[in-house]
C-alpha cells in the first residue's frame, strides 16, 4: 500500500551504518516519499544533502525546541539559507517542549515565533512539536490571529486539542503511540480529524509502534501504525494509507503523484 512517512529523522545517527537498506525495507514496505525533519543546523544540512541523492526524500529545515537555547545567530543564518532552498518542503521541527526543556521557555517561544513567521513570509508548511505544551502551543498559534498552514507532529493530545489544531487549519499526525494498548485517549481524538487533515508518520529512530517498542524506529513499520488507525475509523488499513498519503502530498507539495 502507497505510504508517505510526513515526519522521518533518516539523518539522525542512529541510521548511519545501514541506510541504505532501511530505505530499501520502506520503499519493499509501500513507502512512496519521506518527509526528513532537520532539528539543528547539522540535521537539517545533513536532510539536504541526502535529498540531493534520493529524489523520494523532502528535507524541511528548522531548530527543534530543544535545541533553541543553544543556538546562535550564525546557526539562525544557516538554517533560514536551507529554509530558502528550493527543495525545501517545510519549516521545522519548531514548537514547545516542556517535557525536556522546561527551563528554557522564552527562548523555545521566541524560537517557535520566528519559524512560524519564516513558514509565512515563504509559505511554506510549518512542522510542529508539542510536547506538555499544549495550552501555550495554542496560544501563540491563535494569537497569530490567522489560519497556519502546517502539522502537529507526534500528535499526543486529546479530543479537544485535535479541534483546536483543525480549528487553526492545522494537520494532525499520528505516530507509533497511536497502536499502544493504554492510548485509547489518543485514539479518541482521531474521530475528530477530518479525513482531508489527518497524516501517520514515523518520527524514527523514536517511537516505534507496538511489536517493536524499545527498538529503533524505521518506516517500514509503518503499517503497523496505519491498522491502528484504521481499526479506530473502522476503514481499510489502504484505505487510510492512501488518504494519508494523498494529504502529506497536498500538506508538503511534494513533487509525487499521488495514489
Ligand atoms: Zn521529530
Amino acid at each position: 500500500m502507497p505510504i508517505v512517512d510526513s515526519h522521518s529523522h533518516l539523518c539522525f545517527e542512529h541510521f548511519s551504518t545501514d541506510l541504505k537498506e532501511t530505505l530499501q525495507r520502506a520503499r519493499d514496505a509501500g513507502v512512496i516519499g519521506f518527509v526528513n525533519v532537520g532539528t539543528d543546523p547539522v540535521t537539517t544540512s545533513l536532510c539536504f544533502k541526502l535529498a540531493e541523492a534520493e529524489p523520494d526524500i523532502f528535507p524541511t529545515a528548522g531548530i527543534h525546541p530543544n535545541d533553541a537555547a543553544t543556538t546562535s545567530e550564525e546557526d539562525w543564518a544557516t538554517v533560514e539559507a536551507f529554509a530558502r532552498h528550493p527543495r525545501c518542503v517545510g519549516i521545522g521541527e519548531t514548537g514547545l517542549d516542556w517535557f525536556r526543556s522546561g527551563d528554557a521557555r522564552d527562548v523555545q517561544k521566541a524560537a517557535f515565533r520566528r519559524q512560524l513567521d519564516w513558514a509565512h513570509r515563504l509559505d511554506l508548511p510549518v512542522v510542529i512539536h508539542c510536547r506538555d505544551a499544549h495550552e501555550d502551543t495554542y496560544a501563540i498559534l491563535e494569537d497569530l490571529g490567522r489560519p497556519v498552514r502546517g502539522v502537529m507532529h507526534c500528535f499526543s493530545g486529546t479530543p479537544d486539542d485535535a479541534d483546536r489544531a483543525v480549528a487553526l487549519g492545522l494537520h494532525v499526525s499520528y505516530a507509533g503511540p497511536v497502536s499502544y494498548k493504554k492510548n485509547d485517549v489518543l485514539r479518541a481524538s482521531l474521530a475528530r480529524v477530518p479525513e482531508d487533515r489527518l497524516l501517520v508518520e514515523t518520527d524514527c529512530p523514536f517511537l516505534p509502534p507496538e511489536g517493536f517498542r524499545g527498538k529503533r524506529n524505521e518506516p517500514s513499520y509503518l503499517s503497523v501504525t496505519l491498522d491502528a488507525i484504521a481499526r479506530t475509523l473502522g476503514r481499510g488499513p489502504r484505505d487510510v494509507a492512501t488518504m494519508t498519503a494523498r494529504n502529506a502530498i497536498n500538506l508538503f507539495r511534494l513533487p509525487i503523484t499521488p495514489p
